[in-house]
């Protein structure tokens, strides 16, 4: 059942590595939106703890919008990913989570960064950044649509990036993992065009997040800038808009992509970028 409201109600979603950060932000929209969340993600007692509380405080806002009751958010710990073991790791997230409750959406937002020049770049971090960003995506739709494709209804909704679809100068690995993860969407939508499963990207671009905070801080420093100037410019440099979205814009494209009104929507990537890749 869903309604203008609460568009995901009955609804039961993953999104991978949202114990912090954008992952989090979606999260929590998409429990305002009525979908029972799944979390998982790196972090200490506490970290998990704040995300399950934030996640349920979104769980409150529906229950104050008439007779719902949803199931308390959950945390499935995992061990952190890694080249070797990704594909297994991912495969036992996804039959935790579908053992408890059929996965409606799955957000595939975990992701990692690596920043150096080509030559230099160490050749684990290749395979790390390969792993975590195009790797596990795959394997999570892998095990995770065939169920969906048999309950003719799914989502799978991939958090890319904006260097899916440009690049920057020393970002080889995590511009290809994007790009990649691109046009991974397209061909699995294509694959699930007649099941009522649809499959799409989001690409956004700066974000404020802690990770951003902190290349913020960084610059600050050794421009000798204010945060706030430090950060306006980061942000100037790549988009028109001189502003970084928040986590919430971006979790709410993703509910609107995992509604019923998105049906049509099939491997697409949408720009969250600012003006970014219109220049
Ligand atoms: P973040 O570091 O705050 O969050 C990353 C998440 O991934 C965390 O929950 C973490 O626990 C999880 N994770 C990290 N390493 C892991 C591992 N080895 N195994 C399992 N989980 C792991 O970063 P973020 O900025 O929130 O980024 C989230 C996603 O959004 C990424 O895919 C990133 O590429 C994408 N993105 C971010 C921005 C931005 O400006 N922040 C912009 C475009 C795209």
């Amino acid at each position: 059942m869903a309604c203008g409201l609460l568009p995901l109600l009955g609804r039961h979603a993953l999104v991978t590595g949202s114990t912090s950060g954008l992952g989090l932000a979606i999260a929590i929209q998409l429990a305002r939106a009525g979908a029972s969340v799944a979390l998982h993600g790196l972090g200490d007692a506490a970290t998990v703890e704040s995300a399950l509380a934030k996640v349920a405080a979104g769980y409150e806002r529906v229950a104050t919008l008439g007779n719902f009751s949803p199931a308390l958010p959950r945390y499935y710990a995992s061990p952190a990913w890694a080249p070797a073991t990704v594909a297994r790791d991912v495969e036992q997230l996804i039959a935790d989570v579908e053992a408890v409750q059929p996965l409606d959406i799955l957000v595939n937002n975990a992701g990692v960064q690596f920043v150096s020049p080509l030559e230099a770049f160490p050749p684990d971090q290749w395979d790390r950044v390969i792993a975590l960003n195009l790797s596990a995506p795959f394997h999570a739709m892998r095990c995770a649509l065939p169920a969906m494709r048999a309950r003719g209804w799914g989502r799978a909704i991939n958090i890319a990036s904006v260097h899916g679809l440009v690049a920057s100068v020393d970002k080889a690995a995590y511009v290809a993992s994007k790009h990649g993860l691109v046009g991974l969407t397209k061909a699995v939508a294509l694959e699930y065009a007649r099941t009522g499963v649809t499959v799409n990207a989001v690409c956004p671009g700066w974000v404020a997040t802690p990770l951003m905070d902190a290349q913020v801080r960084t610059r600050a420093a050794a421009r000798g800038l204010s945060e706030d100037a430090a950060r306006a410019a980061l942000v100037g440099e790549k988009q028109p808009n001189a502003r970084a979205a928040q986590g919430s814009e971006v979790g709410a494209l993703c509910v609107f992509l995992a509604s019923h009104e998105a049906q049509g929507i099939l491997g697409s990537s949408y720009a969250i970028d600012g003006g970014w890749t219109a220049v």
